[in-house]
């Protein structure tokens, strides 16, 4: 079971790797220039360590309480912990005590809590805004408002224990990819102007990683595409 799913990883990541590979090079990108979060959400510890093992060096999780067991259970793996999940207030500083990146933060109000924990933790977490790339008004959007995005980017560069390192966004349902990654490259090099350390774009999921590539994303999270359909839906 366990060398038949280490076969399966291993093939779907090579896919993967070359998809990139691929977007980069059409792009006159380097692939050097992306790096692939894998997104384990769903998946057990026991695919984050044959991950590991296969050369995966930054997981991402959604979940707090999924999230903070897993990175406990693969400590030891050294690997660098992405939380992409919208974030209770109340969960803002349990979340920085273990992860290693925070690419959601999309409110002023969750910066004092993380800057908390990762303080407790003693470590400085690095941290994105998340960036909204749905029309206003769309019920369950996540993200701050273009307008919002320069006063939680100061809020995060205050903050002791955080480091501003970019943005994050996933695109919107149902409509084209391409256009909202522009868009986020346009709210990307806005912050760079002010904020030269920003230098991240996190964008891009299984279905839409060229687009993102192609639109100058440093980062991509990819869960489907390497780990299969996810066992559980919500
Ligand atoms: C689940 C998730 C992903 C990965 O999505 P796939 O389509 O499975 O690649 C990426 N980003 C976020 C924020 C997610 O929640």
């Amino acid at each position: 079971m366990t060398a038949d799913r280490r076969a399966e990883l291993e093939a779907s990541l090579a896919a993967v790797r070359e998809r990139i590979a691929r977007a980069c090079a059409a792009a006159g990108r380097s692939a050097e220039e992306v790096t692939l979060v894998v997104v384990t959400k769903f998946f057990p510890a026991s695919d984050v360590r044959i991950l590991a093992d296969l050369g995966v060096r930054a997981v991402g999780e959604n979940r707090h309480q999924e999230a903070e067991a897993k990175a406990a259970e693969c400590a030891d793996l050294g690997l660098s912990w992405h939380f992409i999940g919208s974030i209770q207030s109340n969960k803002a500083a349990a979340i920085a005590r273990y992860a290693d990146v925070v690419e959601s933060v999309d409110r002023v109000k969750l910066v004092g809590a993380l800057d908390r924990g990762a303080h407790e933790s003693g470590r400085a977490v690095d941290c994105l805004v998340q960036v909204s790339l749905d029309p206003p008004g769309r019920a369950g959007r996540s993200g701050a408002d273009a307008s919002d995005v320069r006063r939680v980017a100061a809020a995060l560069e205050e903050a002791g224990s955080l480091r501003l390192r970019g943005v994050m966004a996933v695109a919107p349902l149902g409509e084209p990819a391409r256009p909202a990654f522009e868009h986020l490259a346009e709210v990307a090099a806005q912050l760079r102007a002010e904020h030269p350390g920003a230098t991240v774009v996190s964008a891009g999921m299984s279905g839409d990683l060229e687009d993102a590539v192609a639109c100058g994303a440093t980062h991509v999270r990819i869960g489907s595409a390497v780990l299969g359909p996810r066992p559980v839906t919500r």
